[in-house]
């Protein structure tokens, strides 16, 4: 048996022994080591999710070590994180190399059962399959929770094309718009702004984040873009904050050929939108969605932070056991802080 965190209907959250999930033919079971706990997660355990099916163990940003194998590339012992992501293979959008969106898509911890649990069960041979990617020496199990979040940051600048000299435009920073922040910089960004309405995200994201931080609030975007840019305007803006729907204001920040990210899902009061098409028109902008990421992403992020390319320490402000996964969820929910993560304990 085992201890999981399971979810039983929205708002209804218990610790309980459950079985330890059954090794998959071709697939290895993974013993949770560390498990961030998502902004979405703690959203679904309040309200729930149309696609979920109770009793449901969610948890997505996972790393752990394998503690049985039924597939020759892995063995028991090995160090890994788990790319949330199950995918056929098959279909056009994986064969397009868009896995995230396949066909006969599967989420650990999402439509299959996840991290916030002491074992993970993780398919890698069949009809859907996940992938693991072993960690470098280097990456302990913490900083690998933060693969996943960098992966869907790398998968949204992919679609809006950030590139060399940008002005990239972040709204939210909570720790997804940090980390947007980061990956804007690694892609060749010359300038990175921050708009953020909490006090306290606006003064970690000065530190050593963003080039400039603003308060969105606090006077006329447009004007305050517009002379941060000598008139120019942004090339990239990336919403990732999910109170925020988009608007004319957003699109009158951009140069002509620039991009709108939809990063964040948006809450459903406000993602009902009216948008000037002629804007859209005249001045090339390129409106794009990005969701969850490929299994190449997780890869590349995993050697990313190998490389010492992120200054993760300052995103993990909460730490939890299984035990009082309450407080990291509230961690989470509350804003106070950025990143909570779950540690599972033996
Ligand atoms: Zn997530
Ligand atoms: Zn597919």
């Amino acid at each position: 048996m085992m201890q999981a965190a399971v979810l039983l209907k929205p708002g209804k959250l218990e610790i309980r022994e459950t079985p330890v999930p059954p090794c998959p033919q071709g697939g290895v079971i993974v013993k949770v080591k560390a498990c961030g706990i998502c902004g979405s997660d703690a959203k679904m355990i309040q309200s729930g999710h149309r696609a979920l099916v109770y009793p449901r163990i969610l948890g997505h940003e996972i790393a752990g070590v394998v503690a049985e194998s039924r597939i020759k590339n892995f063995r028991e012992g090995d160090r890994v994180q788990v790319a949330p992501g199950l995918r056929c293979g098959k279909c056009f959008q994986c064969r397009k190399g868009m896995d995230n969106q396949c066909e006969n898509r599967g989420i650990l911890g999402f439509t299959f059962d996840g991290g916030f649990a002491q074992y993970v069960a993780v398919p890698l041979e069949g009809p859907i399959v996940g992938a693991l990617n072993i960690l470098p020496e280097n990456v302990g199990y913490a900083d690998a929770t933060l693969v996943e979040p960098i992966a869907c940051s790398i998968n949204a600048q992919e679609k809006a094309a950030s590139a060399e000299g940008d002005t990239v435009l972040i709204i939210g920073a909570g720790p997804l718009g940090l980390i947007h922040c980061f990956v804007a910089r690694l892609r060749g960004a010359e300038k990175v702004i921050i708009g953020e309405i909490r006090k306290d995200r606006r003064k970690t994201a000065g530190n050593s984040w963003a080039d400039m931080v603003l308060d969105p609030e606090k006077g006329d975007l447009l004007e305050m873009i517009m002379n941060e840019t000598n008139g120019r305007g942004i090339d990239v803006i990336i919403i990732a904050c999910s109170q925020v729907g988009i608007n004319d204001g957003f699109l009158k920040l951009l140069t002509p050929g620039g991009r709108l990210s939809l990063f964040s899902g948006i809450a459903s009061r406000s993602c009902d939108c009216r948008l000037d098409s002629n804007l859209v028109h005249y001045n090339e902008i390129v409106i794009t969605g990005a969701y969850g990421c490929t299994a190449s992403q997780n890869a590349r992020a995993v050697q990313l932070i190998s490389a010492g390319k992120f200054p993760l320490g300052e995103l993990i402000t909460h730490r939890c056991s299984l035990m009082n996964i309450e407080e990291g969820i509230e961690h989470t929910s509350s804003r106070k802080g950025l990143k909570s993560i779950l540690e599972v304990e033996k």
